[in-house]
């Protein structure tokens, strides 16, 4: 794959094939939601592949507050944040998020992605180490390369090995990188042993809150409360908004030095327009609704736990999954395309992973539970994936 024209034949190909074999699963137009359940093609299916883990996507307090800053600020911004595109209602939401992540300030950019890229690369330079876990997200490995940092990678959540590559860093300015909760795996960084060896080997820890907001701790309010850890065990706290919280966005909490140097340095924030009225007035009411209805985040974990556990029984491996995103392994790149095209023919929506997202002796079902789904929803997905799973040898 050398040349332009080969990389675009290539995808072509795959993706024909893939077609010709109807097991083409991806892009699926959703029509409407209802809870959890959505309409594609004028047929009800059962939601298993969101990351709207409170349910609040389309919750009316949630739309209103975003109809209510179309109709007083319009549907864009005067530009950049820098310049004139700060609104008061960006302030307003960056203090909920200090607040809800109990760091002195915090800063909004307009996607998780573009979040993870220029915080990375504003704050490091070539002669700086990243050391990252082996199954950070792409967004944070991209960050990575284009900060020019020495990129150094321990072995997913193995504290040893990264230990091991924070002895090779030595004494050059390093910051450590990790998931709160691995997007394909759902299973948890191990922050204790994490935290303690950053202080032992002075280094800058961010975590990135992506899967953990809402799912983790008592009332949802990420890993530290998970590990019952002091809020200042993570110097950068990073998340997205457009997960549990149902807009678009990402932010960064932290110190007030660390907010101020990215509001002026971070080319996402000094060279890009502001997040919309609003999408910043969505995500401000869902951090409010999260802590008053904290029995929403009691669900999302119980449902979970009732997915991989029935799974577990019927012989299905989820890995070391301990949260609602559970990896069903097929292990075989056709047996995911094929078993999520029977789930979906059959009115469970639901998605594989197949490589280059994972290696492809990793192919699986990413399936997703929320608070939004009822016990007869999970028992009914579980007998979906059973008749499937027989059917395709996967159990
Ligand atoms: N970090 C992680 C761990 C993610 O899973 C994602 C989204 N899949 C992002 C960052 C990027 O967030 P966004 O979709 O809001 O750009």
């Amino acid at each position: 794959m050398d040349s332009i024209e080969a990389r675009i034949q290539f995808w072509r190909e795959r993706v024909d094939r893939t077609r010709a074999d109807d097991a083409y699963v991806y892009q699926i137009p959703i029509e409407s939601i209802d809870g959890a359940y959505v309409s594609v093609r004028g047929q009800r299916m059962l939601m298993l592949a969101s990351y709207s883990y409170l349910g609040l996507l389309g919750h009316p307090e949630i739309t209103q507050a975003a109809q209510t800053a179309a109709q007083k600020y319009g549907t864009g911004t005067h530009g950049v944040r820098l310049l004139a595109g700060t609104l008061d209602l960006h302030r307003e939401l960056e203090q909920t998020i200090a607040r809800f992540k109990q760091t002195a300030d915090a800063v909004v950019f307009s996607s998780g992605y573009v979040t993870n890229l220029t915080a990375i690369a504003t704050l490091l330079g070539r002669n700086d180490v990243v050391i990252c876990d082996k199954l950070d997200h792409a967004s944070i490995v991209d960050g990575c390369l284009l900060s020019g940092a020495k990129l150094l990678r321990f072995k997913h959540n193995d504290p040893n090995d990264l230990e091991r590559q924070l002895q090779v860093a030595g004494d050059r300015s390093k910051l450590v990188i990790v998931d709160a909760v691995f997007s394909m795996d759902g299973d948890i960084a191990p922050l204790p042993e994490i935290s303690r060896l950053c202080k032992q080997y002075n280094g800058w820890l961010m975590v990135d809150e992506a899967h953990s907001i809402g799912l983790l701790g008592s009332t949802g309010h990420g890993i530290e409360e998970h590990f019952n850890l002091p809020p200042d065990t993570i110097d950068i706290k990073m998340g997205t908004l457009s997960k549990t919280i149902p807009s678009v966005g990402g932010y960064i909490a932290g110190s007030k030095d660390l907010i101020n140097y990215l509001q002026h340095v971070a080319h996402a924030y000094v060279f890009s327009a502001a997040l919309p009225p609003a999408q910043t007035a969505a995500a401000k009411c869902a951090f409010e609704i999260i802590e008053r209805e904290p029995e929403r985040v009691r669900r999302a974990q119980a449902n979970g736990h009732m997915l991989r556990t029935g799974l577990n029984s019927l012989g299905f491996d989820t890995l070391h999954s301990t949260t609602a995103i559970v990896p069903l392994m097929t292990r075989h790149e056709d047996r995911a395309l094929h078993m999520a095209a029977l789930c979906q023919q059959r009115g469970y929506f639901v998605l594989p992973v197949i490589a280059p997202a994972v290696a492809a002796e990793l192919s699986r079902l990413r399936v997703t539970v929320t608070s939004a789904h009822s016990a007869s929803d999970i028992e009914q997905a579980l007998d979906i994936f059973k008749q499937t799973g027989k059917e395709l040898g996967v159990i």
